[in-house]
């Protein structure tokens, strides 16, 4: 899955956003309320905050490598 802002995107693989266990975990990081939990335990993301993300990090560390990716499209798609 993937939500793009103006400034920035987030993907999600499909196979972390239908883990129950890192959705929880990531809603719980993200100091700025990008990621929720569905009413099925699946992640969702909340489009309207996708912007303000302060490029913190905490999810790529509560994530598996390559499960979450944070894309810069203010700087050429670049990668956080
Ligand atoms: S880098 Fe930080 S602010 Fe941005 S989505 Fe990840 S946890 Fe949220």
């Amino acid at each position: 899955m993937r939500a793009d802002g103006i400034f920035i995107a987030v993907e999600v693989s499909d196979s972390a956003a239908d883990d129950s266990a890192l959705a929880a975990k990531l809603a719980e990081v993200c100091p700025v309320d990008i990621f929720g939990v569905d009413a099925a335990g699946k992640l969702e993301l909340h489009d309207k905050n996708i912007d303000e993300c302060v490029l913190c990090r905490l999810c790529l560390d509560a994530a598996p490598e390559g499960a979450v990716t944070i894309i810069k499209r203010y700087d050429n798609d670049s990668q956080l």
